[in-house]
């Protein structure tokens, strides 16, 4: 069977757009509403002649008590279920506690995980993208779902991690 990615991350940072952006189509659900993306949704995308499943996670309510630990939970099954996991990060914002404790799971995966900071759509946010270093999963990569800058680099890094 096929090889599985697993997106992660906050509600809102775009991992719904990212994925849309992998597909080369529209078939995640994008919206302003942040959680919106309810369940684990699968999908079959094909990138530089390979055929891999690209799980797209959600459902956390951002209000709700106990984000922190739904996010945290998140990573544990995509890291049980998938063979790579891309954590995703909005680079407007930076790196949140949230964030920082969906690193520290995913740092204790023996599989490959890849960080895309999101939300770069111009230069003036490309030096702040090196301070993710920080969260110790390596190399960070700065895209912009919505303008598709740089994913080429983010899914050259994918394709070699699957
Ligand atoms: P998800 O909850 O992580 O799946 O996030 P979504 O993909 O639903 O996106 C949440 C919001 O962020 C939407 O309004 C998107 O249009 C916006 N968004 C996603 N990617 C980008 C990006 O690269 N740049 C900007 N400026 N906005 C983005
Ligand atoms: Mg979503």
């Amino acid at each position: 069977s096929q090889p599985v990615l697993a997106v992660v991350g906050r509600p809102n940072v775009g991992k719904s757009t990212l994925v849309n952006r992998i597909l080369g189509r529209r078939e995640a659900v994008v919206q302003d509403v942040p959680g919106v993306t309810r369940d684990r949704v699968a999908y079959d995308a094909y990138w530089g002649g390979r055929k891999f499943t690209l799980v797209d996670t959600g459902g956390w309510e951002p209000d709700a008590t106990g984000l922190q630990a739904a996010v945290a939970a998140q990573a544990e099954l995509a890291m049980q279920t998938a063979d790579a996991v891309l954590l995703v990060i909005d680079a407007t914002v930076g790196a949140t506690a949230t964030d920082e404790a969906v690193s520290k799971v995913l740092r204790r995966s023996k599989k490959p995980v890849l960080l895309a900071a999101n939300k770069v759509d111009d230069d003036r946010l490309l030096a702040d993208t090196a301070s993710l270093w920080s969260l110790g999963l390596g190399e960070p990569y700065p895209v912009s779902a919505l303008h598709g800058r740089s994913s080429g680099d983010l899914l050259d890094a994918i394709l070699k991690a699957l």
